[in-house]
């Protein structure tokens, strides 16, 4: 007897050959079958009277098989079936190549449905290749793989449907009422089997919302289990937190104060804190977290700060000794290339050791830390800046690490709301929306080949004033991972021909940590004025005195990314540019670019990248492990909020209560590997 769980090699009319091709479609038991949704539909429902068909137009009629016979053609050798169908009020020819079979398939006298354009040829006006069925209504066609179609794959889920009965459907009546759902049963069966448009909309509803909904749920739970964890309750005293507020060069812009509030409050609690740090770059995460560090070394525990690039982690480094200088906090640099205490060279051996006995406050680092045997004496707080470049993997580690440090989150890839709620549904959320007063609009410019030109001699005259210049390379060549290539060109193409009066310096991921800090140096210091470089230089660093932002090949990246290399420059009291270099001649290119001259916002430029290139392209995502819902859509904004509603509901009135969703989660879990 067939159910569900049987595989389906076992069913009539798979052979081996048959099963490892649907093997290769995802598609191993009975239920993975009816879970293999249509990719689209042909109509074959409106049939068209043979005597209204126009040539050049696709279209679906029905008739009675006149004459049908294969031609062999001479000279090509191939197989030509003709046919000719008639209705009540016309007849029509019907051409198919290299189809013989089909003499055996269609047969005369017989009653059938065509669909396919209609051509005009030296033999007069004929249906090309037109697709057959006996009987009228919608098609599914299923996402095919050589030798399996969508007729095959119809018969073969029609053996089955009838087991859509048995299918736990796991959502609470309650939420199908609310929500406007059909049973599941009822979708399965029509979303392959349709009897009209209309029920396929339901059907694809019920199905997008229960991937949502499942998703919010376990991202719920992780929640919940995470905070089922007891971490250290830090106290903090508001005078301590003054004077080194007092002591910075710049006012604390409220959203700052507000986010700073935010994770104090948290750090309080013996919950363990699961925030995001969501602000636009250059709006002054780093300072926010130097707090909360700051209060969790007075508590006498260890911080650790977790960056995806080892320039950055140097930058950090820097920045926090001077920030902690009055306060006695020792601080640990930690990377592949270097290991230094406030400022000092150490051993390897020694700062691990040092870390591991507590005399280290804060630690920096790159992976390096979550790689090796880093163990902490007490560990209260972990923070992972730029977040969305490390995998969900590595920031799973991180809370294996230790028992359960805080952990915040920070992230300069300004998401949709509702899309960050749908991503980061298990993290409460710290949004920095107002920039720090003073800060200047980037003026942006699309510069096409023929205005590179006059943009060079533009960057001469800020050189001359004594400005600096970043100029970002895209990678050419598959090969060329880092782009070493690519930037090397560049770098000797602007030093030999285009400014050999100035000096450049050349920043990419192949070069060892020490001539990556000298490049980083140079151009800080002002012994460079041009840096050319791999994406590297995007996430982070500060030069103030940067003031144009060059990006070559601007096209082949997204605007969220354009926005944080534009993001580098305007950081200091100059005006500064941006010129997006694209020898892209595509209107829609230009016009994804021109979204970039026009906003500043980095959350308004996020909505047009989800809208113009969809999730999977926005920064982050790809690494999520769930873009490849099989219905749902991270652009359904509406669907999300209701399913993180329900889901909500669910959680509050407690999941063991109901066992059909936590079965659902554990086999949603298998199929698809979330966290
Ligand atoms: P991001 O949010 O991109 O990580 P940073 O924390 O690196 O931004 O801050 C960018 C720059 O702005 C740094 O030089 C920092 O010292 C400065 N900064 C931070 N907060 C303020 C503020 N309230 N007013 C002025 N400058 C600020
Ligand atoms: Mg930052």
């Amino acid at each position: 007897m067939l159910n569900l769980d049987t595989k389906v090699e076992n069913m009539v009319g798979v052979g081996p050959k048959t099963a490892l091709k649907l093997q290769k479609l995802g598609i191993e038991k009975v239920s993975d079958l009816l879970y293999h949704f249509p990719a689209r539909y042909d109509d074959l429902s409106k049939v068209t009277r043979i005597a209204d068909v126009k040539v050049g137009q696709t279209c679906c009629i029905e008739g009675k098989i006149v004459d049908i016979k294969n031609q062999r053609s001479p000279k090509k050798r191939i197989f030509i079936t003709h046919a000719l169908l008639s209705d009540q009020a016309g007849s029509i020819k019907a051409i198919w190549f290299n189809r013989p079979f089909l003499t055996r398939v269609l047969k005369r006298g017989e009653n059938i449905i065509l669909a396919g354009k209609l051509e005009y040829g030296p033999a007069g006006i004929y249906l090309n290749n037109p697709i057959y069925e006996k009987e009228a209504g919608i098609l599914p066609v299923y996402p095919e793989t050589e030798g399996l179609n969508s007729k095959y794959l119809r018969k073969l889920i029609k053996s089955a449907i009838h087991l859509a009965s048995q299918i736990n459907d796991f959502l609470p009546n309650e939420v199908k009422k609310h929500q406007n759902l059909i049973d599941i049963d009822k979708a399965i069966r029509q979303i392959h089997f349709p009897t009209n448009q209309s029920v396929i909309l339901r059907a694809k509803s019920r199905l997008a919302f229960d991937e949502l909904f499942l998703l919010q749920i376990k991202m719920l739970k992780m929640r919940k289990d995470w905070q089922e964890n007891k971490a250290p309750k830090m106290i903090f005293d508001k005078k301590t937190i003054q004077s080194l507020v007092k002591k910075l060069p710049f006012r604390l812009t409220d959203a700052q104060r507000k986010a700073a509030w935010e994770i104090l409050l948290d750090l309080q609690k013996d919950i363990p804190m699961n925030r995001l740090l969501e602000g636009d770059v250059g709006s002054g995460k780093t300072i926010v977290a130097a707090i909360a560090m700051l209060v969790v070394a007075k508590n006498k525990y260890q911080s650790l700060l977790l960056v995806p690039t080892e320039i950055l982690a140097i930058q950090h480094f820097g920045s926090l000794i001077k920030v902690f200088s009055d306060f006695n906090i020792k601080v640990g640099l930690l990377t592949q290339g270097k290991n230094e205490i406030n400022g000092h060279k150490v051993q390897r051996k020694e700062l691990l050791e040092k870390i591991q006995e507590g005399r280290v406050d804060v630690v920096v680092g790159t992976h390096a830390l979550l790689q090796e045997k880093v163990s902490f004496n007490k560990l209260g707080l972990a923070i992972v800046d730029e977040q969305h470049r490390f995998g969900v993997e590595q920031r799973a580690t991180l809370r294996r690490k230790s028992f359960a440090p805080h952990l915040l989150s920070m992230s300069a890839t300004p998401i949709p709301r509702s899309l960050s709620l749908a991503m980061y549904g298990d993290l409460d959320l710290s949004i920095l929306d107002e920039m720090p007063k003073g800060r200047q609009k980037v003026k942006t410019f699309f510069i096409p080949p023929n205005k590179r030109e006059s943009a060079y001699r533009f960057v001469t005259k800020q050189i001359k004033n004594r400005r600096q210049v970043f100029v970002i390379c895209p990678l050419i060549e598959e090969s060329d991972k880092l782009g070493v290539k690519a930037a090397t060109k560049e770098y000797q193409k602007l030093k030999k021909e285009i400014f050999p009066e100035y000096s450049v310096g050349l920043l990419h991921g192949k070069m060892k940590t020490k001539e990556k800090e000298t490049a980083m140096h140079n151009f800080k210091s002002g012994k460079y004025a041009i840096l050319v470089s791999t994406a590297v230089v995007e996430v982070g660093v500060d030069i103030p005195n940067a003031t144009v932002m060059i990006i070559e090949g601007a096209d082949r990246f997204g605007l969220a990314q354009l926005h944080q290399f534009r993001g580098r420059v305007g950081r200091g009291k100059h005006q500064s540019y941006c010129f997006l270099f694209s020898d892209s001649s595509s209107e829609k290119t230009k016009k994804r670019l021109l979204f970039l001259v026009k906003f500043q916002d980095g959350f308004k430029l996020a909505e047009q990248d989800l809208e113009i290139r969809g999730p999977g392209e926005l920064y982050g995502i790809k690494q999520h492990g769930f873009w490849d819902f099989k219905m749902a859509s991270l652009k359904d904004v509406i669907t999300i909020q209701k399913a993180r509603k329900e889901a909500k509901n669910i959680m509050k009135s407690g999941l063991e209560s109901y066992p059909a969703i936590l079965s659902k989660i554990k086999e949603f879990e298998a199929g698809r590997k979330l966290e």
